[in-house]
């Protein structure tokens, strides 16, 4: 065995197609009984409704660089774009609602639209340089020099004291703010801001797409790419100390650094394990699956147009609510992102029932049942909701962990989303996914580019270890081999 690579999350994944691809033998060990982590999908609760346990909306796999060369679509797996990316109602008002189209989204915004519009343009122009960048193993200057001050300028105006005083309504900052929360951390931040910059203008974009058929499609088309360069999935094989692998050249670790010091705490570094043992791991989140009769009866119908609906009332009580949470206060109205996935994909509607997706951000650790709240958080924005819902259930954010242990205490980013922790990710280093024991590296979210169904991490940590550990430094092409129709896919 060349490698062998723990854990099967899109990271892992990623890492095992690009070693795969370049001719090693190439063994995957997940603990879970099917591939994916935090890609997985499957009937809860009735037969023939799929259900995403984790991820559900795509807006990093449309615009990643392994995802665009592995091209998710010529493999069958269509990537479906809702009207709208994005909304967000408020109270007593009309909602704000992000459409994919700009023009739409800024005719809606009233005297803010023309503001919408200047913020969101220039980085639609430069979209391909910026997502480079945030995706980048930040290791390099980005190659777009106009970038640094078209993000910074807006980074510094939306994620500062200074947030909201771009606009004059109440709309479109809190739109605004709701992207900004994905950051899942304290707000305004600079984090959040940039957050805000990156989703924000993918929604106008490349969007926020959801894979038809649930996002289990994208690790099973990943696995089947592995499987196809003679790499090897053992399920139900959870590795519990490093020394199981030792027939193997080189390991990578689809894990979190908390992961790490259970499989290598007594072999590393005294300094690198302190470091491990400092990490900081941020906000939960608290998710409920829900099987329901019908659309969700949202009280203003242009919501029904969104694949993703944020709950947080307005600016201020989104950034109040965060900071509260990310300060372990938990909020009496946490802010709740919910998603129907049969709004861009009717094939996930079946007979009647259908899948609704949705988590709170609570305190890390949290271990209240989050189904009522956030059944209550949608009724309020939907009455009539909870007479739709034939079955659901909540996962509370101290449970995600039993689920995926890189999930600690419900932290789906894999540490908290903090300046530091950005940068040094997981530990102050050059090389950021080599750990100090030789052949071991690290590839899940809580290394560069950090959370989201990307792939990158993966992608760059295989390279690391092509060329160190094999000396092969021309990465091979994830082009599929043969193409499939959509058509084909779906079936
Ligand atoms: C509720 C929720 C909603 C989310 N929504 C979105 C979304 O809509 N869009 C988005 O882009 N991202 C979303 N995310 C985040 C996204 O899922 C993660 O950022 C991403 O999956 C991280 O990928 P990864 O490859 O680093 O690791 P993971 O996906 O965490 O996978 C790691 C894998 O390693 C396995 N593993 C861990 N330890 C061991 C061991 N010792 N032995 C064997 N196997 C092991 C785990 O079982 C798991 O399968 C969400 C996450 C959650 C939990």
């Amino acid at each position: 065995m060349d490698v062998a690579i723990v854990g099967s999350g899109p990271n892992g994944l990623a890492a095992g197609v690009v070693l795969a691809r370049a001719g090693l033998s190439v063994h995957v060990f997940e603990a879970g009984d099917t591939v994916g982590g935090g890609l997985r999908s499957r009937a809860l609760f009735d037969d023939d409704v799929v259900h995403d346990l984790c991820s559900a909306v795509h807006p990093m796999a449309a615009a990643s660089r392994f995802f665009r060369e592995f091209d998710l679509g010529a493999r069958g797996v269509d990537l479906l774009q809702p009207e709208a990316s994005y909304a967000h109602p408020f109270p007593g008002g009309p909602p704000g609602v992000a459409y994919h189209s700009l023009d739409r989204t800024c005719a809606g915004l009233g005297a803010d639209g023309p503001r919408w519009r200047r913020l969101m343009e220039p980085l639609l122009e430069h979209s391909g340089p910026i997502v480079d960048l945030f995706l980048s193993d930040q290791r390099r200057l980005p190659a777009d020099p106009s970038v640094p001050w078209l993000l910074g300028s807006r980074v510094l105006a939306h994620g500062t004291g200074l947030a909201g005083r771009w606009f004059s309504g109440r709309v479109a900052p809190g739109l605004l703010a709701g992207v900004a929360a994905h950051s899942l951390g304290p707000l305004p931040s600079l984090p959040g801001g940039a957050v805000a910059m990156l989703l924000g203008h993918l929604a106008h974009g490349s969007g926020w797409p959801v894979p038809r058929g649930g996002s289990q499609r994208i690790a099973d088309a990943m696995a089947a790419d592995l499987v196809a360069h003679g790499g090897v999935v053992h399920t139900v094989a959870p590795v519990t100390d490093l020394r199981e692998l030792a027939r193997a050249k080189a390991v990578l670790l689809n894990v979190s650094p908390r992961v790490l010091l259970d499989l290598a705490g007594p072999w590393l570094p005294r300094r690198y394990r302190r470091r491990l043992e400092r990490w900081r791991y941020g906000p939960g989140a608290a998710k409920v699956d829900f099987l329901v009769s019908e659309p969700i009866p949202w009280a203003d119908p242009e919501l029904a147009a969104a694949g993703t609906v944020h709950l947080g009332e307005d600016e201020r009580d989104v950034f109040a609510h965060e900071t509260a949470v990310a300060n372990g206060a938990p909020a009496a109205h946490p802010f709740t992102l919910v998603v129907d996935p049969a709004v861009a994909d009717p094939s996930r509607a079946r007979g009647g029932r259908r899948p609704v997706w949705a988590y709170s951000h609570v305190p890390n650790g949290d271990r209240t049942d989050p189904a009522e709240l956030v059944r209550a958080r949608i009724e309020r924005y939907a009455p009539g909701f909870s007479d739709t819902v034939l079955a659901r259930r909540g996962i509370p954010a101290a449970e995600l962990a039993d689920y995926n242990p890189n999930y600690v205490g419900g932290d789906i980013a894999g540490g908290a989303v903090t300046v530091p922790q950005m940068l040094f990710r997981p530990a102050p280093r050059w090389h950021p996914y080599r750990t100090p024991l030789g052949g071991v590296y690290l590839c899940s979210a809580s290394t560069p580019p950090g959370p989201s169904v990307h792939g990158m991490a993966g992608y760059y940590a295989a390279a690391d270890v092509l060329r160190r550990e094999f000396g092969i430094r021309d990465l091979p092409s994830l082009e599929p081999d043969h193409p499939v129709r959509a058509a084909e896919g779906m079936r």
